[in-house]
């Protein structure tokens, strides 16, 4: 089998990667595969070829197999070598929309760069990962996407043995902050220089011509997080382990483990059970996502200017606007979920204002945000009753300012609902759907799927997947799983 795939990464100098075979495994049996995304890349796949295939046993003929090689600033220790410990590039494809995107099977075996780790995946976190990145995507939130789970048939070994399993990766590309780090920690410019012009042609194209390419790719890169940010915080995800060597310099999320939905709000909210200080808490986002691109300017300065002062200075004024970009990115979608359709100065004001509101009452973020589009709908209807009490003296300020606002209600709530989804993937739903694929029923995996591939709409039936857990369904702590 072929799949007509490119190498242009297995292209680079040598030392960015490392040719490394999948470690076959006993018994694949395809869990989950995305016909759609297959189907865009142009794959056509039968089951069993599938589960033979994305388990690694046997890689397309044109497979060019290979483990990439990165460093990583880790809860901001820097490791000079990471590396795919467990994962291998197959090769890249171009999609139907001209992108050309990486295929990976994650969770493959061992690789040079495992150290001590088995090369392997446990199949909840797979799923997890199939799951939340799907979500992601149907969310219009830039992401690698997932393409099929195989359970392999064996145990991995974590605090107790689990069932495995290999997810198939598809990426813009692997390419991380950690990837430049790699080479910069190492004094070798000429690997940093040809990285920096292969992420220009394969991800910034237009960049080319630029005076200072580095420079001009610093600030693409810095636009595109600030983005990517304000769209986690849009929705409430919280990544839980923005480490560099988990921030992808073509914008999309990447690397899902411990990583998980707000519920309530509250911007203090950290899940991740090895995230103690609270570095990667939900509104810490913003500013740990600047601290990883310093780390990448520290990488590009010797092509920014010669003169190593002015390169830095020039560097700072690409990263100091970062976080009040992610806050103008916030606020101008908080305006179209408010249902404004003219931006106002005291807009901000009346945001904060709903900001704490909700804080105080522990109010659903997902819930909330909603429930404001049914009642911009019926405005003259009582408020409902998803929403908290303690929001009275707000939502007269925000009708008033409604009553200012020439869009007609219909048209209004369209807008607010296509930013506020009904459907997120909450945490206690999705813990539930990998309990019950662990013990073998995959059903309320797929059903849990469908529901958080549609998010905007209303979908009656399902109505139960909007709702918060119970107190005694919180799930209070999220896990790598590696
Ligand atoms: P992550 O926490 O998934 O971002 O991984 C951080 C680093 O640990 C990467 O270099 C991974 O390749 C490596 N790693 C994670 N899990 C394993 C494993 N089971 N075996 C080998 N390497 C691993
Ligand atoms: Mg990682």
């Amino acid at each position: 089998m072929r799949f007509g795939f490119e190498h242009s990464y297995a292209a680079l100098p040598a030392r960015l990667h490392t040719r490394v075979a999948p470690t076959s495994v006993a018994a694949p049996q395809l869990v989950v595969y995305n016909a759609p995304l297959a189907e865009d890349l142009g794959l056509r796949l039968a089951g069993a070829e599938a589960a033979a295939i994305f388990s690694g046993n046997t890689p397309p003929e044109d497979a060019d197999l290979l483990a990439m090689a990165y460093a990583g600033h880790q809860f901001g220790v820097f490791v000079p070598s990471l590396g795919d410990g467990r994962a291998v590039l197959l090769g890249e494809l171009r999609g139907r929309d001209g992108i050309l995107r990486d295929v990976q099977l994650k969770g493959s075996g061992r690789t040079p760069f495992s150290r001590n780790g088995d090369g392997r995946a446990a199949l909840g976190p797979m799923l997890r990962e199939y799951l939340l990145s799907e979500a992601m995507h149907a969310l219009g939130i830039p992401t690698t996407r997932s393409l099929a789970v195989v359970a392999t048939g064996e145990r991995v070994y974590r605090e107790e043995p689990l069932p495995g399993a290999v997810l198939t990766r598809v990426a813009q590309s692997h390419i991380r902050v950690g990837t430049f780090q790699y080479f910069a920690a190492r004094g070798d410019q000429e690997a940093v220089r040809a990285l920096l012009d292969y992420v220009i042609a394969r991800h910034y194209p237009d960049l080319r011509e630029a005076a200072v390419p580095a420079l001009a790719l610093l600030s693409a890169v810095t636009q595109r997080q600030a983005a990517l940010i304000a769209e986690w915080l849009r929705v409430g995800f919280i990544h839980g382990v923005m480490n560099t060597d988990n921030m992808s310099v073509a914008g999309e999320t990447i690397d899902y483990g411990p990583c998980a939905f707000m519920d309530h709000y509250d911007p203090r909210t950290v899940f991740s059970s090895i995230d103690h200080g609270g570095r990667y808490a939900y509104a810490n986002q913003a500013v740990i996502a600047q601290w990883n691109l310093a780390r990448l300017a520290e990488t590009l300065l010797p092509f920014i200017d010669a003169d190593e002062a002015r390169a830095v200075q020039q560097a700072r004024e690409v990263l100091d606007p970062f976080v009040a970009d992610v806050d103008g990115h916030f606020l101008t979608g908080m305006r179209r979920r408010l249902g404004f359709s003219t931006a106002r100065p005291e807009d901000a004001a009346l945001v904060r204002q709903l900001l704490d509101v909700l804080q105080r009452a522990q109010a659903d973020w997902t819930l909330t945000l909603r429930a404001l589009a049914d009642v911009a709908a019926s405005p003259d209807a009582a408020p409902t009753g998803e929403l908290p009490g303690e929001l009275g003296p707000w939502l007269q300020a925000w009708r008033a300012r409604l009553a200012e606002d020439p869009l007609t209600p219909a048209e209004r709530a369209r807008g607010m609902r296509a930013l506020s989804p009904a459907y997120i993937p909450r945490n206690h739903r999705v813990q539930a759907a990998l309990d019950a694929a662990e013990a073998g029923d995959y059903q309320p995996f797929h059903t849990l799927l469908s529901v958080v591939q549609r998010p905007y709409d209303e979908q009656p039936d399902r109505r139960a997947y909007r709702c918060p857990p119970r107190p005694e369904e919180r799930v209070l702590q999220t896990f790598c799983g590696t």
